[in-house]
């Protein structure tokens, strides 16, 4: 099911898209290469530790500088780079750039700092997933535990035996296994227990109503308890103001990312950002 539901979603995106900005196969040939163009960038945003108010780790997330149409997010183009496959050889140098700016940031602030890709479907079928991921931390010299892959339930739900074969072989590698948009996929707690899952992040959906929504804010609890209850970490999406922050922490939540905390940055700003951290220590 899971797989039909990819490939719904996959052709909704790149139809809306077709309208809006280009043809499907333009677009394609466009992003095969927007690779070896250099045209694909990563923007690094903050996660903050509740308690302490410190950055422990960020979040990469892909971007397209189009020649034509300017920039373009990853909603408007992972879709088909999932559909086309051209995530594997994408979702290879998104893994290899942000883990070289992790360690490079590790250096340079004299502290380490987790870096967190997300990872689709489609590339849990790649065979190849956990040798690359192993190569690039080899080849970057980044601590395996510094390199947290943010997963979906949908993944995790896909039987297919390739996907639980990379499962394994990420867990024998030591990577930060978590679980993205926590609560709106088609989940089974079993996972939580059959996978070596370190987080959840809660889907941003039920931040975004708080503190008024009581609904999510029942939600939210309960998924903090339920997280605490497997030694499971939780991280609340989309925090946007200083009540939802302030609620999340008397909930206990562990850590917190949103523009209230920090927007998508440059490699080059968080940097500046971990070495301010550093003078004020
Ligand atoms: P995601 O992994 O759930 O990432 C969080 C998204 O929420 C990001 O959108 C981020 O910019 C946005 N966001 C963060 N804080 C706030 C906030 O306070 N308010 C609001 N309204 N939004 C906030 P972005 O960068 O457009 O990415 C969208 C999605 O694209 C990501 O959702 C992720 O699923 C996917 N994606 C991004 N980069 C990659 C990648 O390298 N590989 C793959 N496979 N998927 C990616
Ligand atoms: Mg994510
Ligand atoms: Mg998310
Ligand atoms: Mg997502």
């Amino acid at each position: 099911h899971a797989k039909n539901c990819g490939k719904n979603n996959a052709k909704l995106y790149s139809s809306a898209l077709t309208t809006q900005m280009m043809s499907h196969v333009k677009l394609e040939i466009g992003l095969r290469r927007a690779l070896q163009n250099n045209e694909l960038y990563l923007q690094y945003q903050p996660q903050i530790d509740v308690r302490s108010a410190r950055m422990v780790g960020v979040e990469a997330l892909v971007r397209w500088r189009h020649p034509e149409h300017g920039i373009v997010g990853p909603n408007e183009f992972i879709p088909l780079a999932e559909e086309t496959g051209l995530i594997v050889p994408i979702g290879a140098w998104v893994l290899r750039t942000a883990c070289g700016q992790a360690r490079a940031w590790q250096e340079q602030a004299g502290r380490p700092v987790r870096v967190a890709v997300n990872l689709s479907a489609r590339q849990f079928k790649d065979e190849n997933l956990a040798q690359t991921v192993l190569s690039v931390l080899n080849d970057t010299g980044l601590d395996p535990c510094l390199l947290e892959l943010e997963l979906t339930e949908g993944t995790l739900m896909d039987d297919a035996v390739a996907t639980l074969a990379t499962l394994e072989q990420l867990r024998a590698i030591g990577v930060y296994l978590s679980i993205d948009d926590f609560g709106t996929g088609y989940s089974s707690m079993n996972y939580l227990k059959r996978f070596d899952v370190r987080a959840l992040k809660i889907d941003r959906s039920f931040i975004s109503g708080l503190p008024e929504d009581s609904e999510n804010a029942a939600i939210t609890r309960a998924i903090i308890a339920m997280a605490h209850g497997l030694k499971l970490a939780v991280v609340a999406e989309g925090v946007e103001t200083g009540e939802q922050l302030q609620l999340l922490e008397q909930y206990g939540c562990d850590m917190a990312q949103g523009y209230l905390l920090g927007r998508p940055s440059s490699g080059e700003a968080i940097g500046e950002m971990l070495m301010g951290e550093a003078l004020t220590r």
